[in-house]
Formats: C-alpha cells, sequence, structure tokens
C-alpha cells in the first residue's frame, strides 16, 4: 500500500470512530470551574457590608471598584493597589471602552480624538482575533508585525512607529500570547516602551490575559511594563488589562485594568459619565472566595496548573511521537497560557482543519489568528487542549496528527 493509501485508512478508522471532539476556544474545563464552585456561596445576606462599610446593595462605593477588590487583584497585575480599576465581567468590554473613548476622545494626554487621525493599531500575528474584530469594528487599521519566542518584532515596531504618526499604539498579549505562548523579554519590553513614536500619545495597550496562568512551579518573571514605563518615566505610556475569565468563571467574573494613577484619574473620569459603578456585588464574592481559597490566587493558579498541566504535556507528547521527525510541522512549548501554535511547513492549514472537521475534530478555523481571518501562509492552526478531558485532548492530537501528515502527503 502506498503512504497515501496508508494514511488514508487511518484517517477513515479515526473517522469510523463518528467522535465528537473540540479544541476550538480557550475555554478552562468544568473541572477547572468545580474550583471555584464555593464564590457562588462567598456571599450572603450577613456580609453585604464590605470591610470599608460599602453596602454592596446600593449606588455609592466608586467608579474604580470595591478598594478590597482592587488589593486583591493588584497582585494579579502586578500593580499598586491605587493603580487598578475593577470592572465588570469582561477584560474585552474595558479594552472596547477605552479604544471606543480614544476615538471620541483621545488618551490621556491627546489632543483630541484619534478618529480624526484614520488611526493605525500594531498587531501581532499570528494573534487573538477578538482582538483584530474589536479594534477593525472601530475603525483602526491594523498593522501586523510578528511575534518569537522574546515577543513581537521589536525592530519592525520601532521604526514602524517612529516613521508614521497614525500608529497610535500596539495592541497585544505579553505573558504566554494568544496563540503562541510567547512572553515578551525584558529587553524587549524596556525597548518597547521606551521608543521614540511619531505619535506623541503612542499607548501600548497589554492584554495580560495569561499573566497568571503558569503552567510550571517557578515561572520566570515576565516583564513587569507599568513598573519599567514608571522607571522610563513613560508611566502613561502603558496599560494593562486582566480578568477572572480563566481564574473563577469565564465571562462571569471580573475583568480589570492597570495603569497610573494619572491615567486612572482621566479614565475614571470618562467612565464616571457612563455608569454609576460596576457590580459591587460580584467583586465582594470574588474578594471573599479568593481570601478563603487555600493559598489566595496563587493557590488556585496551581490547582488549575495541575489539572491543564497534563492536557499541555499530552499535546506535546503526541505531536513529538507522531510528527516529531518529519519536518511537516514546528510547535509552540509553552510555559503557561492557553494554547499551543502549530505552523505547517506546507500551506495545507486550511485542508487539516477540513479533515478534521470530517472526522469529528473542530478546531480554530484556518485565518483566525491573523488580521481579516486570512493567513497567507495557510500555515497557522491553533491548538486549545483546555476544555476537553485528558483523553479527549489525546484523540485529538491523534487525529490532528494524522489529518496533518494526510493533507501533506495529499499536497506532495
Ligand atoms: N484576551 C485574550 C488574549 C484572550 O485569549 C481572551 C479569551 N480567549 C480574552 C481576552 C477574553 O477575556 P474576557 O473574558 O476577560 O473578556
Amino acid at each position: 500500500m502506498s503512504d497515501l493509501a496508508q494514511l488514508q485508512q487511518t484517517y477513515q478508522q479515526f473517522k469510523a470512530l463518528n467522535l465528537s471532539l473540540n479544541i476550538e476556544r480557550g475555554q478552562p474545563s468544568n473541572e477547572n470551574f468545580d474550583l471555584c464552585l464555593d464564590l457562588l456561596e462567598s456571599v450572603d445576606r450577613d456580609l453585604i457590608v464590605t470591610d470599608n462599610g460599602v453596602d454592596i446593595r446600593n449606588y455609592p462605593g466608586g467608579i474604580l471598584g470595591l478598594a478590597e477588590a482592587r488589593e486583591l487583584f493588584s497582585e494579579q497585575l502586578r500593580v499598586d493597589a491605587d493603580e487598578i480599576m475593577i470592572g465588570n465581567n469582561s477584560s474585552l468590554e474595558l479594552m472596547s471602552r477605552i479604544f471606543s473613548s480614544a476615538l471620541l476622545h483621545g488618551v490621556n494626554g491627546s489632543a483630541g480624538g484619534w478618529i480624526h487621525d484614520q488611526p493605525r493599531m500594531i498587531v501581532t500575528v499570528p494573534g487573538y482575533d477578538r482582538h483584530f474584530s474589536l479594534i477593525q469594528s472601530l475603525g483602526f487599521e491594523m498593522v501586523p508585525v510578528s511575534i518569537d519566542s522574546n515577543g513581537p518584532n521589536i525592530d519592525a515596531i520601532e521604526s514602524l512607529a517612529a516613521s508614521d504618526s497614525r500608529i497610535k499604539g500596539i495592541f497585544f498579549v505579553p505573558t504566554y500570547s494568544n496563540p503562541t505562548g510567547d512572553t515578551i523579554s525584558e529587553a524587549n519590553a524596556k525597548r518597547l516602551i521606551g521608543l521614540t513614536p511619531a505619535a506623541t500619545d503612542f499607548t501600548i495597550f497589554a492584554d495580560d490575559a495569561y499573566g497568571v496562568h503558569h503552567l510550571v512551579d517557578d515561572p520566570p518573571a515576565a516583564p513587569n511594563l507599568l513598573s519599567i514605563a514608571k522607571a522610563a518615566g513613560f508611566d502613561n505610556r502603558v496599560i494593562v488589562f486582566g480578568s477572572t475569565s480563566k481564574v473563577t468563571f469565564a465571562g462571569s467574573g471580573l475583568g480589570m485594568a492597570g495603569m497610573s494613577r494619572d491615567n486612572l484619574a482621566y479614565w475614571s473620569s470618562v467612565f464616571n459619565k457612563q455608569t454609576i459603578g460596576p457590580n459591587k456585588a460580584e467583586q465582594w464574592r470574588h474578594v471573599q472566595f479568593l481570601r478563603h481559597y487555600p493559598g489566595g490566587l496563587r493557590g488556585l493558579m496551581k490547582d488549575h496548573a495541575k489539572i491543564l498541566k497534563p492536557k499541555f504535556d499530552a499535546v506535546q507528547e503526541i505531536l513529538n511521537a507522531e510528527l516529531g521527525n518529519l519536518g511537516l510541522a514546528t510547535w509552540t512549548d509553552p510555559r503557561g497560557g492557553y494554547f499551543v501554535s502549530l505552523k505547517t511547513a506546507l500551506p495545507i492549514a486550511t485542508r487539516v482543519v477540513s479533515l478534521a472537521s470530517e472526522a469529528g475534530l473542530s478546531l480554530t478555523p484556518p485565518g483566525a489568528t491573523h488580521p481579516n481571518g486570512h493567513d497567507p501562509d495557510d500555515c497557522i492552526i491553533r491548538i486549545a487542549p483546555t476544555r476537553p478531558p485528558l483523553g479527549e485532548v489525546r484523540q485529538a492530537m491523534e487525529i490532528l496528527a494524522c489529518c496533518i501528515k494526510l493533507a501533506a502527503a495529499e499536497h506532495a
């Protein structure tokens, strides 16, 4: 039997199993959620007034969130308690409010709304589809730069930012990036913060969604962007975002943003006109839950890692065993975050995703990791192994490897 015929036979065998597997989106597993079930009972009718005397049933409480929540989550964003705002259930929502307001009014220190400047925003590719759709829907033109194990391509960013005043900033994931798992290096973080942009209000929008999502016990410390900015005298250049979506309940927790005190005052005055304040009941629930969780936030993240690490190990083990020496693909081996990014040597990502789908395995649509949904080399496949049970992750990886081999053989 030819190699192609043999691969087709293996593929048909997988198909005959009538599986329904999904490694498409980065979602926690039910086992992860179960760690946080006490959240549902962490506040009751006897616990409706915070330590600082705020009654969570009434309006007063402030635009920046409960003081106790700001204190607690300052650890997550690695900022001071007076450098963070705690919002509602989604960091993407906070980002979208800040981008929308920047279009209308500019950021702290802007001469006016960015909308008048036909603004451009640097994005890293491969990257996160929702970043692309968010800023594109608002009218930003995306300027792609590559990303590798040292983070975004800093040479490209320096020269783009220096030469084009329409470039208003960069929107990227500094730690365990979606989908590559890359973390910006200290040296690159310093260069990024210290660059000389043509736009004086150039802003670094750092979506640190995975800043505390380590898979290993002693992760190397990722650069602290706000500290670096302060030390360099560019305090207002950085805004860091995060959320509890993969800490407690996805989309049912808290979003947060860290920034200089000056920026916080600026954005408070913008947000003050939009709302009386964020949902204090949810914030208080999170504070109570994390205060009582063994080891607090760190303890919880370690427990999450115990569930997630074997899945990431399985991805590496099966890809190495099935594709290790074939030269058909390379893939990342992240120390944290929610994704592995696989790059095929041939332009076959679309075919692989379609073969996988026919065999009952849902993968992120090809091109989703690129602006406009178009991967010009048709080679990036995002693997999100966190949601299914370990056994299903293993099956999914066996099928993915088979589809890559089959698509490569067809291509040849
Ligand atoms: N940022 C990144 C980089 C993500 O990967 C995700 C979830 N996939 C989010 C933000 C979503 O965050 P939230 O639920 O806080 O809106």
